[in-house]
């Protein structure tokens, strides 16, 4: 097993923003994270990838708990494209990247030529080629964003965990971002904004609803009507897509005159 969460709470400022809370993500595995706005999936990612500290015997990656791993081995394992990155300072995007063998590098150590080229090929992929020697602030959101995704892939860990990566990216991106992780050797553990991208990559949905976890399941189990209107509040219709074979969620507002 590469990931579990057991019994996890978090609480801010006196309110339980997430309440016992177990998971696990296969090893292999493509794993979506849904729910609204506010009920704790950036609160839950952010446990897992330290930048919250969580409870100890809480979070474990790969059977050990998070907690005791330092941060190398921690960069070993597992790979972040978080949903804010605030930059202090400005490099270029080639070196940004770099930043992702660290974990890979010694004390002291230069950059190797593999290295090197692992980073132009990671910005092929995600479709920054052409890229390297700009400055990332200069980048538009999209364009940094799938920068950051070239450095967590970068750092060939087993796990990567992302929240909402396909936000801020016109279609075409969001789907090239998907399409890249879904073609690696990776698990990966990703929240998802959009239902449609959720059922069309993920084997496995868990659905969040104020601080627990509500349902976990395939795509075709957790995306329906039944919860889309009780956790959602939306009204929708779910049918197959006959290209795809995976299901699309149509959203039928209340105002609707013939549904
Ligand atoms: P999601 O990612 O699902 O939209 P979050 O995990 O960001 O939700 O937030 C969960 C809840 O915790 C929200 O109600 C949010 O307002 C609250 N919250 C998150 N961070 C803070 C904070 N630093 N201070 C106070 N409340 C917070
Ligand atoms: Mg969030």
């Amino acid at each position: 097993m590469q990931l579990s969460v057991k019994d996890l709470d978090y609480i801010i400022e006196g309110t339980k923003v997430l309440d016992a809370v177990s998971l696990c993500v296969e090893e292999g595995g493509f794993v979506g994270l849904i729910g609204p706005n506010g009920c704790g999936k950036s609160t839950l990612l952010k446990n897992i990838y330290k930048t919250y500290k969580p409870e100890r015997n809480a979070v474990f990656i790969s059977g050990k708990d998070v907690m005791e791993m330092p941060p190398k081995e921690m960069a070993g394992e597992v790979s972040v494209v978080a949903q804010e990155n605030n930059v202090e300072f400005d490099v270029e995007v080639l070196d940004m990247v770099m930043y992702g063998r660290y974990a890979h590098r010694r004390f002291l150590e230069g950059e190797k030529k593999e290295d090197i080229e692992l980073c132009r090929q990671f910005l092929r992929e995600v479709g920054m080629e052409g890229y390297e020697h700009r400055m990332y602030l200069s980048l538009s959101g999209g364009e940094k964003q799938r920068v950051l995704l070239a450095r967590a892939l970068t750092q060939q860990s087993r796990l990567i965990v992302l929240d909402e990566p396909t936000n801020h990216l016109d279609v075409r991106y969001q789907y090239l971002i998907m399409q890249t992780l879904k073609k690696q050797k990776i698990t990966v553990f990703s929240s998802i904004h959009d239902l449609n991208i959720a059922s069309m990559y993920c084997d496995k949905i868990i659905l969040m609803d104020r601080g627990r976890i509500v349902a976990v399941g395939r795509p075709e189990e957790i995306i329906t009507e039944k919860y889309m209107q009780e956790v959602f509040g939306v009204r929708s219709q779910i049918k197959v897509n006959e290209i795809t074979g995976k299901i699309q969620i149509y959203y039928l507002p209340d105002n609707c005159k013939d549904c």
